[in-house]
């Protein structure tokens, strides 16, 4: 990797400000539901701690507009964080200023402080300059961590690296590692499946992906486009009828040779509420205004074929509307399928995830990567700025 990471800094005795992704589902009670983004950042944390750093954690949480709100705050996480590293989490419940002051006066090395919601400050996303130097005030070094908030120029993930040495974090190394290793000298067979709602999401991610894999698999949502484009009748179903030059454009440059592959049968149903009356039917015999919202079962099956040999796999993008009991089968089964295999599997997407997790397989693949809207925008081949602004090696 190009950049410097923790190791290459001095950090004993030294007050480190890390940004993580903590950005976590809680519940009504105050429960954090799924601690995976916290757990991805405990190596971080740990090395820390042990060579006699202080630790200033902070994050964002949901979207609250700019201002304190009580329902994204960050101390469940605390409690949580606290909970997994065996050791007291303190709070500050305030990000800048002297609530934030104060507490990270008394911080002595060995120490854990969360700060609360980046985001109750509307100078965040605006990656306000003063903001940002009153974040970096409070710290002698910066460590982003954050892979997920690493597509976002905020203050917190890039205005702060203006005034402090800038080093990435351990998550946010093994995510660039393992996302640039995937397109730069995957093992071949390079496998890679698409799925999800739409297109447009993803045009860029596609286009690389021809470039870089040996196969493509289109499912989902946006595997009707394609299918549109290609002259069948999707009737009810969810088609992007603006993209579909596009989807035409993608596969003329997939050319002949079968580097893209689409369904061949779909599970449609009157609507999505009706999943009871669904049927498996061949892409060309989607009945009169109903809407194809899985993948068939003889898709599935090919689908599984063409992933056995492959050495190297890259999943994004649920390939029916999964939430659903019975629009879920295909998903479900691409997830169990991905997960027997033995080469490098590697998974990216908050939906995607979210069904590895259903079919109970998420620790079962090589890699989950814990950005979204970051692991896309990198396989796009963009520099995220969360990135960019740290120190080169
Ligand atoms: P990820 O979050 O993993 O990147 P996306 O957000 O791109 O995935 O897509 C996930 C969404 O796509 C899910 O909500 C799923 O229900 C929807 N989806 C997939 N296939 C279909 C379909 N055939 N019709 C409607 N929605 C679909
Ligand atoms: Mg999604």
């Amino acid at each position: 990797m190009g950049k410097k990471t923790l190791r290459d800094a001095e950090v004993k005795g030294k007050k480190v400000f890390v940004r993580v992704d903590f950005n976590v589902p809680i519940d009504k009670e105050g429960n954090v539901t799924d601690d995976t983004r916290i757990r991805a950042v405990l190596p971080t944390i740990e090395y820390l701690l042990v060579r006699g750093a202080a630790v200033i954690l902070a994050s964002h949480l949901g979207r609250p507009k700019g201002r304190p709100d009580e329902r994204f705050t960050l101390r469940p996480v605390a409690r949580r964080l606290g909970e997994l590293l065996g050791r007291e989490v303190r709070f500050a419940g305030d990000v800048v200023g002297p609530g934030a002051e104060t507490a990270v006066g008394y911080l002595k090395p060995g120490d854990v402080l969360l700060l609360e919601n980046v985001r109750f400050y509307p100078e965040e996303e605006r990656n306000d300059p003063e903001f940002a130097a009153k974040l970096a005030s409070l710290a002698d070094l910066f460590v982003n961590d954050a892979f997920g908030a690493a597509h976002r120029a905020h203050a917190s993930t890039t205005g702060i690296a203006a005034h402090l040495p800038a080093v990435a974090g351990f998550l946010m190394e093994k995510e660039l590692e393992t996302l640039g290793r995937l397109l730069a000298d995957p093992k071949r067979p390079f496998v890679a499946v698409i799925g999800g709602a739409k297109i447009s999401d993803k045009i860029g991610v596609l286009e690389r992906l021809l470039e870089r894999a040996d196969l493509l698999l289109i499912g989902g949502g946006m595997a009707n486009t394609f299918l549109a484009a290609q002259g069948y009748d999707l009737q009810a179903s969810l088609v992007e009828t603006d993209k579909l030059d596009v989807a035409r454009t993608l596969l003329a440059k997939a050319g002949s040779g079968e580097r893209v592959m689409l369904p061949v049968d779909l599970v449609a149903a009157p609507d999505r509420e009706r999943p009871d009356e669904r049927v498996t039917v061949p892409v060309d015999c989607i009945p009169a205004g109903w809407a194809a919202l899985d993948i068939g079962a003889e898709t599935l099956k090919l689908f599984e074929d063409k992933l056995r040999p492959a050495r190297t796999v890259f999943w994004n993008g649920p390939v029916g509307l999964f939430e659903v009991p019975g629009f879920d089968a295909g998903t479900l089964g691409l997830a169990k399928a991905i997960a027997a295999l033995d080469g490098t599997t590697i998974i990216g997407g908050g939906d995607t995830i979210a069904a590895l997790k259903r079919a109970g397989v998420a620790d079962r693949v090589s890699h989950v990567s814990t950005g979204g809207g970051a692991s896309l925008k990198l396989l796009e081949g963009k520099e995220l700025p969360g990135v960019a602004v740290l120190q080169d090696r």
